[in-house]
């Protein structure tokens, strides 16, 4: 089976749901490009745990975790089957991990799924980020699911590459951005294309306005399982570049194994 190059995107906020746009165009793009999967492991950003964890529940509900919302958005119902069978492979690559057999789908796995497998035919088990960890414990956690890929396993990580929502502006365009914003994905952009693996793990301290794109880390911390499971020849190849709300970078990457 030809492996599975890991992805890493920005979820957005869920009314992209309602207008797909751009963004949703380049998922659909990207998940008919890919392998059909076996099933997907969705390390989510709205999933925080402070020990590794991964979910097991055998038809994992839909958690609409955002409020203020129309109510359109909490009657959309993303119903793949779970994988218990994906689940404790995870647990024999990740010792110690946890395994939450009660876990639903936050909306960073099923928003995007839903555009990109809307038949929900393909199971579908989350793996959680820890904030209190840092990119480099991210990575290393990446580097032990590499072997997922070559068994047709499609990891998505989904989270933001900027997320800074006190800094949203309500009524700006799609594609302007503030201009840290743009500095910050810039800068990303250009050490995922070298693959400066060094650099992208010290983003905190050498990456522009890091603190100020990333009050806190859990929406960028999907993108170093990604790297990690890409395997240390992958190529980062950007899928989309584009901007929402003023402050959010919607910026998707694939991992491509090394030619
Ligand atoms: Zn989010």
């Amino acid at each position: 089976m030809n492996s599975i190059p890991p992805i890493f995107l920005s979820h957005g906020s869920p009314m992209l749901l309602l207008n797909p746009g751009r963004t949703g165009a380049a998922w659909r793009r990207l998940a008919a490009e890919l392998p059909r999967p076996r099933a997907i492991l969705a390390v989510s950003a709205h999933w925080t745990t402070r020990l590794a964890a991964v979910s097991a529940s055998p038809r994992p509900a839909t958690i609409h975790d955002f409020y203020g919302f129309p109510e359109a958005l909490y009657e959309l119902d993303y119903a793949p089957p779970g994988s218990a069978e994906l689940a404790s492979r995870v647990a024999g690559l990740v010792p110690g991990i946890r395994v939450d057999a009660l876990r639903g789908l936050d909306h960073g796995a099923w928003a995007p799924l839903s555009l990109m497998v809307p038949a929900a035919d393909v199971p579908v088990i989350q793996l959680a980020v820890m904030p209190e960890a840092d990119a480099t414990a991210h990575f290393e956690l990446g580097r032990r699911l590499a072997p997922l890929a070559r068994e047709g396993v499609l990891l998505l990580a989904s989270g933001s590459l900027t997320h800074n929502l006190y800094e949203m502006v309500p009524d700006a365009p799609d594609d302007i951005a503030l201009p840290h914003v743009a500095e910050f994905s810039d800068w990303f952009a250009d050490k995922l294309g070298r693959s400066d693996i060094a650099a992208l793990l010290d983003w905190e301290a050498s990456a522009p306005h890091g603190r100020r794109a990333h009050p806190t880390p859990e929406h960028l911390l999907p993108l170093f399982v990604a790297l990690g499971a890409a395997g240390e020849h992958a190529r980062a190849s950007a899928v989309h570049r584009g901007y929402q709300l003023g402050a959010l970078a919607m910026d998707a990457y694939r991992f491509n194994p090394a030619a």
